[in-house]
């Protein structure tokens, strides 16, 4: 089985996707990768997800990746006394304090001491997903006094957000770190850090997960926007987290910022995911809307590595349509005539390695072939992520002896993965690579492909090897 397509399809996982048929019916419409929202997931739940998704592979005969997406400091209000919410008037006075009483129209709860502290005059609250705005007049670590900007409902444990205030506190909730290290231990493939604000942030998810699973930063905050070169740096891929970016942030400036963040992350060569409400119409309708349709290709024409659905999988009515939609919308753009005009515009240049060098060879041999495939063995997956760097024509199977690799690699732009055990030299590399593109349907007899490795194998950072091999009969008789 393979897509026809390089973009890669991420689908959370909800109770409109819970069960192993309905999570086959979306693989087989397209899904790339499957996100366990730990939000909304039970950690004692987590083994029968990851196996029930494992179960997938052996049905399928592919590598499922997998990605557990960490609650994160989401930040509430407390409790309101009577029936539990108060009418904000506009220009009103309300406080926000350290008393844990139920609130009233004139003050609330609000049990994050280190929040209270960090507000000064002038920081912007913004409540129940952007509802409503408060600014803050004067602060104390007692209590910050706001005036109402905007006005409205709110009531008990409603979200807050702080645009304006750099938060003291980690990433990295009590809460993150048991979901991290059960994710890490039942061998999730990527762990994401949600409200990111600075690199040390992935650091400290790092500390746990101790390299068992790769470390996705989400970027929904403006903080972690002014420092996005350094958390690129910290991460092994980032997700453009739109949903709580633009509350963030003035919605306006999204767009913008994605474009940013894109271009940023594919010139470092790290992987990019762009997501919420993709085809948010799709949660009750089997259709899109044009603007959504327009949505997803803006993400295909910008060489994003993965699309993502939220709660079109997760919780709507048709998870398996949204699915589809997608995959369609990703093949059709990819097969515009412009489509490589505009990504090629954006590509970045290889950096002085001999990894790059070699990428970019490839790259230019394919290109002048006009071969389909390149064929990269590759331990840690490095080789791959270079190679998908260069967005060739050609799609890049990656052959490698790690199931943990080929797993990671599906939230790579135009990867193919691969296990087999490891090569013993460079001819049989050469075999392998041609029986291999033959099985999984990327060459024919006499079609040529590009080999590339690192010989000897096995070793990190060693890509030293590019070679164009045949396609003979031989290779198709033992696929
Ligand atoms: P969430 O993250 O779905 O976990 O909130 C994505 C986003 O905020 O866009
Ligand atoms: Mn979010």
């Amino acid at each position: 089985m393979r897509r026809e397509r390089r973009i890669k399809i991420i689908a959370t996982l909800g109770p409109a996707s819970s069960t192993p048929e309905m999570c086959a019916a979306l693989f087989n419409a397209g899904v790339d990768v499957f996100r366990i929202n730990m939000s909304h997931t039970q950690r004692e739940d987590l083994p029968a997800k990851v196996a029930m998704l494992r179960g997938l592979e052996k049905e399928f005969r592919r590598p499922v990746g997998i990605l557990a997406d960490l609650q994160g400091p989401k930040l509430r209000v407390g409790p309101f006394g009577g029936d539990g919410a108060v009418m904000l008037e506009k220009d009103a006075r309300f406080i926000l304090d350290a008393d844990p009483a139920p609130g009233t129209v004139k003050r609330v709860h609000l049990p994050h001491p280190e929040i209270l502290t960090a507000l000064e005059p002038g920081h912007h609250l913004i409540l129940d997903d952007g509802k409503i705005r408060l600014v803050v007049e004067k602060a104390s670590p007692k209590q910050a006094v706001t005036r109402v900007i905007v006005g409205g409902k709110l009531s008990s444990r409603k979200g807050v957000s702080l645009p304006d205030t750099t938060i003291p506190v980690s990433a990295m909730t009590d809460k993150d770190r048991s979901d991290a290290e059960a994710a890490a231990e039942i061998g999730v493939d990527w762990i994401a850090a949600s409200f990111v604000q600075r690199p040390e942030d992935m650091a400290d998810l790092r500390k746990v997960v101790r390299g068992r699973a790769l470390a996705l930063a989400k970027i929904e905050k403006p903080q972690a926007v002014a420092r996005l070169e350094e958390i690129i740096e910290a991460s092994d891929a980032i997700m453009v987290a739109r949903g709580d970016l633009g509350v963030e942030m003035p919605i306006e400036k999204v767009p913008g910022t994605q474009k940013r963040m894109t271009r940023m992350a594919r010139r470092m060569g790290k992987p990019v995911v762009v997501a919420t409400q993709m085809l948010e119409s799709m949660i009750t309708a089997p259709v899109p809307t044009r603007a959504e349709v327009s949505d997803v290709a803006t993400a295909v024409f910008e060489g994003a590595d993965a699309v993502m659905l939220s709660a079109e999988s997760a919780a709507g009515q048709y998870p398996i349509e949204a699915v589809t939609m997608m995959n369609r919308i990703a093949e059709e753009v990819e097969s515009e005539s412009i489509y490589r005009s505009i990504l090629e515009s954006q590509k970045a240049e290889p950096e002085a390695t001999g990894a790059d060098a070699i990428a970019k060879a490839a790259h230019e041999i394919a290109d002048a072939l006009h071969l389909r495939a390149i064929a990269a063995w590759t331990s840690s997956g490095s080789t791959a992520l270079r190679i998908a760097r260069e967005r060739p024509n050609s799609t890049v199977i990656a052959l490698t002896p790690n199931a943990a690799t080929a797993r990671r690699l599906t939230l790579v732009w135009g990867v193919h993965s691969v296990v087999t055990k490891d090569a013993s030299d460079i001819d049989d590399m050469a075999f392998r690579a041609c029986k291999f593109s033959v099985r999984e349907g990327f060459a024919k007899e006499g079609d040529r492909l590009i080999v590339v490795a690192g010989v000897p194998f096995g070793t990190p950072g060693a890509t030293n090897m590019v070679r164009i091999a045949f396609v003979a009969k031989e290779h198709v008789e033992q696929a």
